[in-house]
């Protein structure tokens, strides 16, 4: 009998990543499993983020960490993702915090604001003395965005905002909020201080799924935006999306992460757990299963790692993005299915991990376009022909 194979690197990717890349994943890995692990039952449990950690995220360069400038970390895309991988592993919750911050609403400001909004909102962001949140989806446009009916007036000296987001993560601990609304029939991006008079994020509790996280409404009736808070380039669903290939990008390895969470502790309890005198890791059943999530993992890392090396080369596009990001969440929600069956009734328990990262999936599952809507994105890259409208 060999020795339990004990790392999910089966591939040595390791050996492919760069010293600073592995080094930046770590740093991560190490603060997780100090710092978050211990308290993420009892927040989920409680239906509450720990937001006291935002700072210490912000010390190891969590926020932005793959932006230039602004005290973000310039690290490359891969880094990036595997720091996302390492975030995921303790809970989609905390990854989904830092995806919002850095990717839905850092990158925004990045890529589409003035160089006087970039100085204003960046620095605090990276150092997580402003937190942000982003408004995209309404209560009746989800899928399809671009039906969104949020307007915005200008009124001479400032804009007016009316209308209502749904299920705003970070939505009640933002200091600021990106919303899309339509100024004259087209979407724009603009910057809103949630402090705002007529503006309000009541939270959207009893959730199954992602409870370490804040999810909300955002209400805004007659908000007076000052002119220079919209976002110059931020013009047409386009960039909206263009941010969402940002998160989308970090989703893909964190879900990876949730993935080996689920196969670390499905296998470490296979090998304990005794049945009919036998550790049940020595049926073959289990072993098949054990087997197919591995395998899936590591089929997924390996389509994170070149993804990475494509985004780096500026060569990755929405649809390489829409791959993994399907991909990945799709087998690690099957993998957190098979994990919380091969722990029988330990399964349904939160003493593990599993329970929780299958409901959390399940969100990361739909958000950022659910994995139907992936499908047809590449459905259309195939075929030519758009099939969700
Ligand atoms: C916890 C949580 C956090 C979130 N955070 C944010 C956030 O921070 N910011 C934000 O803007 N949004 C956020 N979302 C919203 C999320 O992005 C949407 O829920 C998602 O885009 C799906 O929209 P919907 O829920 O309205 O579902 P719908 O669009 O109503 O879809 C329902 C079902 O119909 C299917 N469907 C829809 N259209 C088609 C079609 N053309 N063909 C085939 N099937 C179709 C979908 O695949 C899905 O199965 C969050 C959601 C959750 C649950």
């Amino acid at each position: 009998m060999g020795a339990p194979l004990l790392s999910t690197d089966f591939f040595d990717l390791d050996s492919l990543y760069a010293e600073e890349e592995l080094l930046a994943r770590d740093e991560i890995r190490r603060w997780a499993r100090e710092r978050f692990t211990p308290i993420v039952e009892d927040a989920h449990r409680d239906g509450r983020f720990p937001l006291e950690i935002a700072l210490e995220l912000a010390d190891l360069g969590a926020f932005g960490a793959n932006l230039e400038g602004y005290g973000c970390a310039g690290l490359s895309n891969s880094a990036y993702g595997l720091m996302m991988d390492e975030l995921e592993y303790a809970d989609s919750g905390l990854r989904s915090f830092v995806s919002v911050q850095g990717a839905l609403c850092m990158y925004p400001i990045f890529a589409y604001g003035s160089d006087e909004q970039k100085e204003r909102w960046l620095p605090k962001m990276s150092a997580g003395e402003i937190i942000g949140c982003f408004g995209l989806t309404e209560p009746d446009h989800g899928s399809d965005p671009g039906g969104l009916v949020t307007r915005a007036e200008d009124k001479g000296d400032h804009f007016l905002l009316n209308g209502a987001k749904m299920w705003i993560t970070n939505g009640g601990i933002a200091h600021i909020a990106i919303v899309w609304a339509k100024l004259d029939g087209q979407i724009h991006g603009f910057v809103v201080p949630t402090d705002s008079e007529g503006f309000s994020a009541p939270e959207q509790r009893r959730k199954w799924s992602l409870r370490c996280s804040v999810t909300s409404e955002l209400v805004l009736q007659d908000v007076k935006i000052p002119k220079d808070h919209l976002l110059p380039k931020a013009q047409g669903l386009k960039a909206a999306l263009g941010c969402l290939t940002q998160a989308r990008y970090g989703i893909a390895f964190g879900a990876v992460g949730a993935a080996r969470c689920c196969y670390d502790t499905a296998r470490d309890y296979a090998l304990s757990r005794i049945q009919f005198d036998k550790p049940i890791a020595s049926f073959q059943l289990v072993q098949t299963k054990l087997a197919n999530m591995f395998t899936e993992i590591t089929k997924a890392q390996l389509l994170c790692y070149h993804l990475g090396l494509l985004k780096d080369a500026g060569k990755a596009d929405f649809a390489h993005v829409s791959m993994a990001k399907r991909n990945n969440v799709g087998r690690a929600l099957e993998i957190a299915r098979t994990a919380r069956d091969m722990l029988g009734a330990n399964g349904i328990t939160d003493e593990y991990p599993i329970g929780r990262h299958m409901c959390n999936l399940e969100t990361v599952n739909t958000y950022e376009g659910t994995y139907d809507i992936h499908g047809l994105i590449l459905g259309e890259r195939i075929t030519g022909i758009q099939a969700y409208s």
